[in-house]
């Protein structure tokens, strides 16, 4: 479902060239739920944007669902993009003038799709904010804004998830929720869930977790079922 071949990506910092991904192959099959762990500054963030589409990688080719996407016109990415990527930030980035209902309704509505209001609703009603659609993001609670924008990166129901430390700007009960609605619908949907997660905890329920630092895959395990159940993270 996601396959990057010979990824990598480099800045210029001044007149030095800084690496922030090394040369990386990685292949990520549809319906699995990854976790990706490291340090801050190891490329986690840089990993996910590459994979979205939303940053150009330096060399290599990135396939999202089969289709090349860096040899692709603004105009293709951003379309394919709005079919198969969902995108869940640690900040949220809800549109602040919008209301919880408007966040999940308008970008579908951008997008064309029909029966786009019910299917809002429907959404809302999914995350556990039946009756909270009318009020404005700064109304709502951290684990409450954030389950507005899983609604919304779920509402054309994408074949891949992409979510950065999602639950990083929450306490832990919410974080808990956030946690929780990512994984069932990794499960009830085949959603393939690529998760960047500061919680070893967490991180130690995936299917797979990928280490990076300093730009590399240092590691790349599957944790065990049973450790999975006691939540640990060792592979
Ligand atoms: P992480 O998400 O793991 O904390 P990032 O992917 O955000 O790491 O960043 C990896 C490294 O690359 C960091 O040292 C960061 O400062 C640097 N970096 C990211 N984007 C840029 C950029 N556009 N220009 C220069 N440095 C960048
Ligand atoms: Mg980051």
């Amino acid at each position: 479902m996601i396959r990057l071949v010979n990824v990598s990506k480099v800045v210029a910092s001044g007149s030095e060239q800084l690496t922030i991904l090394h040369s990386l192959t990685l292949e990520i099959a549809r319906g699995q739920f990854v976790s990706v762990v490291g340090p801050s500054g190891s490329g986690k963030s840089t990993l996910l944007s590459l994979t979205a589409g939303l940053d150009a990688p330096t060399s290599g080719e990135i396939y999202l669902d089969g289709r090349e996407i860096t040899s692709m016109s603004e105009d293709d990415l951003a379309q394919l993009r709005g079919e198969k990527v969902g995108f869940i930030f640690q900040s949220f980035h809800l549109i602040p003038s919008l209301t919880a209902y408007e966040n999940i309704l308008v970008p579908m509505e951008i997008m064309g799709i029909s029966g786009a209001k019910i299917r809002a609703q429907q959404l809302l009603d999914e995350v556990g904010l039946h009756d909270r659609g009318h009020h404005y993001p700064s109304q709502l609670s951290g684990g409450e804004q954030q389950r507005v924008a899983i609604a919304r990166a779920f509402a054309n129901d994408p074949p891949i998830l992409l979510a950065d430390e999602p639950t990083g700007n929450l306490d832990s009960r919410n974080g808990a929720h956030v946690f929780e609605l990512l994984v069932n619908l990794n499960r009830e949907r085949g959603t393939t869930l690529l998760l960047v997660t500061h919680d070893h905890e967490l991180a130690g329920r995936a299917d797979r977790r990928i280490t990076l630092r300093e730009g590399r895959v240092v590691e790349d395990c599957e944790p065990k079922q049973t450790e999975r159940e006691v939540l640990s993270a060792e592979c």
